[in-house]
Parts: C-alpha cells; structure tokens; sequence
C-alpha cells in the first residue's frame, strides 16, 4: 500500500526523521489561517500517489495567505497523471540550499535490502539515474544487521556526501531505517532530502510503500486506508472482505476461484461482452459470502445481468445452490437477470435446488460458454 506524503511524514516524523511543519486540508480556504501561522508563507502541495507532482504544477510557493489560498484552490481537483488531487498539503517553506536522495528498499533479486543515496537529488533523480548512475550510490543492508553506524557512514561514503553534513545524513539514515522496519515498509524514499541555508537537513518529501502482509502486526496501519481515493464499490466489496475489482462492462461475474473468474472474464468477453468486475467468492463460499458478493455488483449501475459460475470442488454445488437461494431472499426483488452455471461436486442436486425455488430472473444454463453468450446476450438487449 503507498502512502501520501503527508501520511509517510507522520511516520518520519515518529521515528525521528526531521521534517517541517504541515498542515492536510480538503478546501482551499483552510489555506488561509495555515500560511498566517507561518508568517503567509507556505508551500503548496498536491496529495497524490503519483510522483512528479512538481513537474505537473502540483507543488507551489504561496507568497502570503492569500496567495496560498488561490494556490490550494488550483491544485484541489487537478488531475495529475489521472489521479484527482482531493487534498493538499500545506508546508512551511524550506530555504534549500542542496537537494539529496536517499532511501531503503526491498531488493528481490539479490534477496536483501538495499540503501539508495545520491547527492544530486531533486525532481530530476531518474535522468541521474539513468545517465549518469554512478551518481546514485547503491549499498546493500543486510536485514540481520540493518542499518548501524558503521553502515550508515558507509552509504555516506559511497554517495560522497559533504563533510558538513555527513553526521546530520548519518542519524537521517539510521532513523529512516527505523521507519523501514518498524513500520514493515517495501520502500522509504526522501527525494529531496535538502540541505537548508543553516546548514539543517530536513525531508522535503516522502515516499512510503507499506507491505500489507504485515498489516496483521500493525492495526494502526487500517488509519492509512485510501477509502475517498478507491472507487466505491471496490471500497464497499474491501469492506466485507471480498476480492473484487471494478472493470468497465456490463456482466456482473461472481465465481469461485480466481483461475476460473478469470477464465470466466475471457468467455464473456469472447461472446461478445465486457464484464463489469472481478469477483471471487473463493472455495468455501457460503450464503454470506454469496449475498454479500450479489449485493455488490448488483449495486453496480453498469450491471445489466450477472454470470455466476461456479465449479463445486470441495464447497458443493447444493452448499452454493442454498446460498443463493438464500441470498437472493435477503436481498431486495431482483431487477436485473441472474445466469447460473453450476458443474462439479453435486451440480445435478444444486441445479434441482435452484429449479424449485423459481426464483424469477434466475436463469440455469449447464455449460460455462452457453452461460457466457446467455449473459452477454442480456446485457446487450438491456442495453438497447
Ligand atoms: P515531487 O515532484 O512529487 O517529487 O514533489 P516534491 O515534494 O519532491 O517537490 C518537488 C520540488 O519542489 C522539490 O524538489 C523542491 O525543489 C521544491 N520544493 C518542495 N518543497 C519546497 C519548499 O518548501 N521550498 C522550496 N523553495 N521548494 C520546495
Ligand atoms: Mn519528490
């Protein structure tokens, strides 16, 4: 999961990493009281994970509060690289003197951690990247040692960073580090770290990719959740804990197993229609499971007929057949046609279970591409 800058500073800020004063807001006019508090000077910043935010015209120098107001209120609702800017961040202004890069990652190839520094950081670091590489200095980190003194003035050293700041880079790095493992981060990157006209160095911005496999250890990671940026549904299905994703046709797919979900996009779409989503309710899909996966896509507009397909394995077709019956019950009378193809364990008894319930709008249909043609045919009569 990536973080937004304001969000990666918080952790920075927690672990020591040195950082200025800054304040999220939503509307323009917060700007106002913010940059008055700082004397009117401030800088503007979109809050989107997408780099390159200054190239874009994402990040401005706002002169007083009035100035900053009219900058917030250019950059909310800018689309930068196709995300929607719903929140700036206001900062206070940093008098830069020289602009660092340094970060930790994860390095699969070489199975271990790796340390980035470069002493020309700024908005151009991937043209340094790429022309002229030895600028930016690599250094592994073993993960059983981590990053010590002695390992941070090795980095310090590869990358060539001024005597003059070597010791302030130094307890930047081991308390970087600290963000990186405690908060069981993939990636930690500060691009600029900047040296300011006193001789400070401060992070400028953050970039922070947390691994959610380890979001069972770190509940205070939930508070990061991007619920305004996700799109509705997908934020709805998240919330009872289905695997959904929001395409842009008009075939609900709700099936068992990702292989055959995906399986089942392909046949859709080889008879002719596009699905709507991605819906696995996985192996032992219950009655729950089921309502909840049929209230999501039927609570999506562009849905004009549902596929279910289902292969009974080790969750029997009569188990799946019960669900649906009982699903549907608890759902508002259908509106839109549902087609279902059950095979494998018990289909013949699932099949006789759905054919007695009549349930109206509910179609059988015994193979997986005849169900397929059936749904995308639907979904285009509906269309017209
Ligand atoms: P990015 O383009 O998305 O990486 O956004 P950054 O936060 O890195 O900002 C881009 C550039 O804006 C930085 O490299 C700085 O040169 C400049 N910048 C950011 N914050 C400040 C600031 O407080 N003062 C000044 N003078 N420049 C800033
Ligand atoms: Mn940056």
């Amino acid at each position: 999961m990536d973080l937004f800058e304001y969000q990666a500073k918080e952790l920075f800020a927690k672990h020591g990493v040195p950082v200025l004063d800054s304040a999220v807001i939503g509307t323009a006019e917060e700007a106002r009281a913010i940059a008055a508090g700082w004397g009117g000077r401030a800088v503007v910043k979109a809050q989107v994970k997408v780099g390159g935010r200054g190239k874009a015209g994402g990040v401005k120098l706002a002169s007083d509060p009035d100035d900053a107001v009219a900058e917030a209120g250019q950059i909310l609702g800018m689309d930068i690289k196709g995300h929607t800017v719903h929140k700036v961040m206001l900062a206070e202004t940093a008098d830069i003197k020289d602009e660092y890069y340094v970060s930790f990652l994860l390095d699969r190839t070489n199975r271990t951690f790796l340390a980035m520094a470069s002493v020309e950081g700024g908005v151009e670091i991937e043209v340094v990247a790429v022309e002229n590489p030895e600028a930016l200095a690599r250094v592994a980190v073993d993960p059983n040692e981590g990053v010590t003194e002695t390992k941070a003035r090795e980095i310090v050293e590869a990358a060539k960073f001024p005597a003059d700041v070597a010791d302030q880079i130094v307890e930047v790095l081991k308390s970087l580090w600290k963000v990186f493992i405690a908060e069981d981060a993939l990636l930690v990157e500060v691009n600029p770290l900047v040296k300011t006209g006193d001789g400070k160095i401060v992070a400028l911005d953050g970039k922070v990719s947390l691994d959610e496999n380890a979001g069972f250890r770190q509940p205070g990671h939930l508070a990061f959740r991007d619920s305004a940026g996700a799109d509705p549904l997908e934020a709805r299905a998240a919330a009872k804990g289905l695997n959904y994703v929001k395409l842009d046709g008009g075939v609900g797919i709700i099936g068992n197993g990702a292989g055959l979900v995906m399986s089942t996009l392909d046949v859709v779409a080889r008879a002719g229609a596009r699905p709507a989503n991605f819906l696995d309710i996985g192996g032992g899909a219950s009655a729950q499971v089921m309502a909840d996966g049929l209230d999501v896509i039927l609570g999506d507009p562009d849905v004009r007929a549902v596929f279910v397909n289902v292969f009974g394995g080790i969750t029997a077709c009569d188990a799946v057949a019960d669900g649906i019956v009982q699903a549907l019950a608890s759902l508002p009378a259908l509106t839109k046609p549902l087609v279902v193809r059950l095979d494998g364990n018990n289909a013949e008894l699932g099949r006789r279970i759905l054919a007695e319930a009549a349930l109206p709008l509910v179609e059988l249909v015994d193979s997986m591409d005849a169900a397929a043609e059936r749904a995308a045919a639907l979904t285009l009569a509906a269309q017209v």
